[in-house]
């Protein structure tokens, strides 16, 4: 199979000073307030840990890992939570921190099943965005970039759990009938 790297769509200076705006951002917004941040693994890891230490308010952190894709690039539609938050979000004001909304699919998922344990309020917070592939309209309350309609990887986001360690976002193309 051949894997083709195109020029990053998003370069790491690029990402630094986004996510220093989204920080400042949040840090307005939740001032007085008593925040969770949610990262949604593993996509989100990378995104997750610079966002956080852009934050200047108190926060605590957890995580919870779904399952969506599987290991190909086309969407199974099916979410799946596979790990349960370790924090008490009740009361509480959380936000969702994704790698990328895609059909909406996830999110609309987690704002559901989170919002069962009644926290105080629920915000998503998302790297990347994908407004030509949406189904489902859901709220995004901060976003980095919108994208186009391509497979990316890097930055945390994978082919088959590889190149999440790629420093920038890069679009992937791949060759589907050689798999
Ligand atoms: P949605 O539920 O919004 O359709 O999909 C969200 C999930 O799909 C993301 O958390 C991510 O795991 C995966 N996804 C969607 N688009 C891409 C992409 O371009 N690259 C990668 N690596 N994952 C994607």
């Amino acid at each position: 199979m051949e894997r083709i790297f195109g020029r990053p769509i998003v370069t790491q200076e690029e990402m630094r000073a986004r996510i220093r705006e989204l920080g400042k951002q949040i840090t307005a917004d939740y001032t007085g307030k008593d925040l969770v941040l949610v990262g949604v693994l593993k996509g989100a890891y990378a995104f997750y840990a610079d966002l956080a230490r852009a934050i200047r308010v108190p926060l605590r952190v957890d995580f919870l890992m779904v399952t969506s894709y599987g290991s190909r690039t086309k969407t199974s539609g099916k979410v799946k939570m596979v790990t349960e938050l370790t924090e008490e979000i009740k009361g509480k004001d959380v936000l969702l921190v994704e790698d990328i909304v895609d059909s909406g699919l996830t999110v609309q998922y987690l704002l559901k099943t989170l919002g069962k344990k009644k926290p105080r309020s629920i915000k998503v917070c998302t790297l990347l965005s994908k407004p030509e592939r949406r189904t489902i309209d859901v709220t995004i309350d901060y976003e980095g970039f919108r994208i186009p309609n391509k497979y990316v990887v890097g930055y945390g986001l994978d082919y088959q759990q590889e190149y999440r360690n790629l420093p920038y976002l890069a679009v992937l193309d791949v060759a589907e009938d050689q798999e």
